[in-house]
Formats: C-alpha cells, structure tokens, sequence
C-alpha cells in the first residue's frame, strides 16, 4: 500500500458507508444483522480471480459490478432478498484511480438491490475479489435445486449465450463486427442478476438455479439433486437477434454450453404457465419453456424434428476438468 492510502484509509474512503439497514457495519470486529422471523438466512460466495474470470486490463467499474452481480445472482436462484454483503480484497497495489471505480460500480448495483457492504478484509496480492452475499427467505419457500418434480415444466429467463459469444469474439475464436458487439457486450460485462424474478417465483416454482457456468452443466445439478431426467427442446431456447446472426451450430454451442448468462433456470408445474406468463409480462422479461422433467434419469436434447442430439459435444465449464 502507498503512503497516502494505507489498509484503513483505503478501507474508510471507498467502502464505509452509513449503515442503513444492518445494526452495525463495517468498523468493528463483525457486523450486526437482526435477523427476521418466520426467514432463512440465504448466504452465498463467490470469487473473482484475475485471469481466470476476467480479464486483468477489464474496467474496474465493470469488474465492481460483476462481482457483485454474480453474488446477487445465487441469492435470486434461491428466491432470497439481498440484505447485505461482505468484501474480501486481495490488491497488488492501492490505486485510488483503479478503486475508485471498482467501488462505484458494485456500491451503485449495491444500492438498486438495498443489499449494503456491512465488512470485508483487505490485503496486498495478487488481484482477487471474494465476496459473499447474506439474504432472506420464508421459511419453506427456497427454491432449492433438489425440489424439481416429474412433468414439471422447464423454463428460462431472458436469452440465452450472448456472454459467451462476446467471451469467443475476445478469444479470437470468431469475430463480431462493431455493432454485434456493441449490442452484446453488456452481458458479458454487466449481468443484470434477476432478484426481482427469483422472489416472484416462491410459491410458483419448485427448483431453480442461476445459469453460470451454461445450461447444460447448470440445468443437470437440478436433475441430480431431485433425482430426475428432462427432456429439452433446443430450438426453443430463446436467442437475441444478434446471436440468431450466427450459425446454427455456434449458436447452440452458446447456448447449451455458454457460461456467464446469469439468467435464471426453473422449473414449475404445468398450472403455472398463466402465472408466469403474466410474471414475464410485469417484469418486462421474458420467460420462456424450454422442455420437462421426467422420471428417465439424464437429459435429453431434441430438435423441433424431434431428432435426438448429443450432449458431448457442448462440454459445460468445470474448472477441474481434464480438457483445461
Ligand atoms: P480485523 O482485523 O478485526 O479482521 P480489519 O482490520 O481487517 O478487521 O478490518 C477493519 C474493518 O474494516 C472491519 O470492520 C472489516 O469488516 C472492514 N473491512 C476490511 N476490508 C473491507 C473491505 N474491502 N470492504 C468493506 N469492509 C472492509
Ligand atoms: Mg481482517
């Protein structure tokens, strides 16, 4: 750390706030939630580690956001409200024109969720952001991966594999012209984590998971979990305009593989199409049915012609797989 800017004086200028709602924030040993009654307490965590999920030169406002949308986003998949969360930093340097902006954009996504930084640790070395989000849910009413029921319908929100079309244009694996990128770029960058969505589904959805690391990795913890198979329509999955521009192919790999969507996958009983229908419609997002649960364990790929697809062929990210 600089002389100007040590651990505390960094720690005070860009990440102490008054507290709003939680009894004591950052500045003492722990903080302090009052907890609610008839609630869970949700916690998640995630980290951030330069090089391997973003990129070392990305924008620190962009990064700030990032972070903490991730986070936001297993909280919505479990149907919990953002209350408050911590940030442990690990910094090569104490850059004040870096922090400043990484500061600002998780503090502004902080604030459109109510969801306050209430402690954290802070420490020189290799660039690295963990943070873990703490939120509430009824008692009962989480939407856990293991609650999907057979003939359930299999739903998605928003479109699918734009993030990874962005990621393959940066690794030079296809090229995106100016304005293809200017269009998808955001969410790569920016993922918009679906709180609003994954409280309306309590009480209408039975399992549910944030789309991270691609839908067929994702969607499969579901079938584990709840002991089930599915079927799924892949000429149904939804697509923005810009990825419908692509080859069928490299569209489905986006799709079926592609990580960093944050959307959410979920499932729900055939009686709840209406409901959901009229959700999509109040939230301005689209929510779209995809395929089924069944009771044959593992999960089927069809086309509209009702040919079968092989699953091999899109491998979903796995940090310790063999193939990396
Ligand atoms: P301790 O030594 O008791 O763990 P620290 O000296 O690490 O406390 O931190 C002092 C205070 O600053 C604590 O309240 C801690 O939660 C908070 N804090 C440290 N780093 C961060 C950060 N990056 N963001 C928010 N709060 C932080
Ligand atoms: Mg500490």
């Amino acid at each position: 750390m600089n002389a100007l800017l040590d651990e505390f004086g960094l720690i005070r200028q860009f990440f102490t706030r008054p507290t709003r709602q939680a009894v004591l924030g950052v500045g003492d040993d722990c903080a302090l939630l009052a907890t609610r009654p008839h609630h869970h307490l949700a916690i998640s965590t995630d980290m951030l580690v330069a090089g391997r999920h973003f990129f070392p030169d990305v924008s620190p406002i962009t990064l700030g956001h990032k972070a903490l949308a991730v986070n936001l986003s297993d909280l919505a998949a479990m149907g919990a409200e953002p209350r408050a969360f911590t940030l442990a930093l690990s910094l090569p340097e104490a850059d004040s024109t870096w922090l400043a902006p990484l500061a600002e954009g998780m503090l502004a996504l902080a604030d459109q969720h109510q969801c306050e930084l209430v402690g954290g640790d802070t420490t020189r070395g290799p660039l690295n952001l963990c943070i873990t989000v703490f939120g509430d849910v009824p008692i009962h009413q989480a939407l856990r991966r293991d609650a999907a029921q057979i003939g359930d319908d299999i739903w998605v929100s928003g479109t699918l594999g734009d993030a990874r079309l962005v990621l393959g244009h940066f690794l030079q694996e296809w090229h995106l012209s100016h304005e293809q990128l200017a269009q998808t770029r955001p969410r790569l960058e920016r993922p918009e984590p679906r709180v609003m969505l994954g409280m309306a589904l309590r009480g209408v959805a039975h399992a549910a998971i944030d789309l991270s690391d691609g839908l067929l990795g994702d969607l499969n913890h579901i079938l584990e979990r709840s002991q089930v198979g599915a079927q799924l329509e892949i000429d149904a999955l939804p697509c923005s305009p810009t990825l419908a521009q692509h080859p069928l192919s490299l569209r489905h790999r986006c799709q079926m593989a592609g990580g960093d969507d944050y959307e959410l996958c979920f499932t729900a009983p055939e009686h709840q199409r209406q409901t959901l229908a009229a959700l999509a419609k109040r939230l301005s997002l689209p929510l779209t049915r995809i395929g089924r649960i069944t009771p044959e364990p593992g999960l089927q790929v069809r086309t509209q012609q009702g040919h079968v697809l092989d699953c091999q062929q899109w491998q979903s990210f796995n940090h310790f797989s063999q193939a990396r």
